[in-house]
């Protein structure tokens, strides 16, 4: 049975999605079967996993209205899959932000993805799900579907203000919509050892949330941040570099508490 992860976090910018591709990548590295949800109608993890959002067929948007089934709108990257990486990919594009709109008037709405996601789950160890940086019905259709939620975050001075809203949310899902929902932990990304700011910042992750935080650190790199531009994840582009390994950890250390659930 799968394992159903959000990485989520309504704050634009804060790396959601080069948690989600590099993540996917690490995992596939250490031998998890992976499927990849972009959610987020900007299509950048379906970009930066190789995928061209324009030449897409069948999307998330196909399988939330109904049109399409997973199994029919999953693709792969030859890039990933020559890279020893490859996981399946379940691609967005603009077309997805009319579902927003179109969503509200059908029935079961906000479990569209969850009734769509039962089909595949045999099929994977890992299902994760790149959210866009909001609250929306797109971002319920992701929590409403999953087993936990890895919040990427900076650490920065308005980190914890910022993550009360999220919190609240996923209290609010998992009283009322998914009774499995929970903060599987907080990921510390685009971290500088180097400013002070920061390490208190993550001190007082640590004591606020504790054994949520996940131990590994992602370090500020700029080979993540030129991945995409390859269309792979930093994962693939350069094994060797800070950033890569980092998530690489992640994934080992994501497997670990995956066993221990
Ligand atoms: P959005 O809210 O728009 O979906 P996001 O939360 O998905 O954004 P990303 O797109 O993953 O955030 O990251 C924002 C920017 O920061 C990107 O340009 C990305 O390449 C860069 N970035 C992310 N993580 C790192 C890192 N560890 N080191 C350096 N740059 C990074
Ligand atoms: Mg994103």
């Amino acid at each position: 049975m799968a394992k159903i992860f959000c990485v989520a976090n309504q704050k634009g910018g804060v790396g959601k999605t080069t948690t989600t591709v590099n993540l996917a990548a690490g995992l596939a590295k250490v031998g998890q079967r992976v499927l990849m949800i972009d959610l987020d109608p900007q299509g950048n993890a379906t970009m930066g996993s190789g995928v061209d959002k324009r030449k897409l067929e069948l999307t998330i948007y196909d399988v939330l209205i109904e049109s399409a089934s997973v199994k029919e709108a999953r693709v792969q990257s030859d890039k990933l899959i020559e890279a020893g990486c490859g996981y399946d990919i379940l691609g967005a594009n603009r077309e997805l932000s009319g579902a927003e709109i179109e969503l509200v008037t059908l029935e079961r709405r906000e479990k569209r993805l969850k009734q769509a996601l039962t089909e595949v789950d045999a099929d994977y160890d890992f299902i994760l799900i790149d959210c866009p940086p909001s609250l929306s019905m797109l971002t319920l259709n992701g929590l409403c579907s999953a087993h936990g939620v890895i919040v990427p975050m900076q650490c920065e001075y308005f980190a914890l203000e910022g993550l009360t809203d999220l919190v609240n949310t996923i209290k609010q899902v998992h009283a009322n919509l998914n009774k499995d929902l929970s903060i599987i932990g907080l990921l510390r990304v685009m971290f500088d050892p180097r400013i002070t700011l920061q390490q208190q910042v993550s001190e007082q992750l640590k004591a606020h949330f504790g054994g949520k935080v996940f131990n590994t650190v992602i370090p500020r790199n700029v080979r993540l941040a030129e991945a995409p531009s390859y269309g792979v994840p930093g994962v693939v582009f350069d094994p060797a570099s800070k950033g890569a390994q980092a998530f690489v950890a992640f994934a080992q250390e994501m497997v670990e508490r995956i066993d221990k659930l």
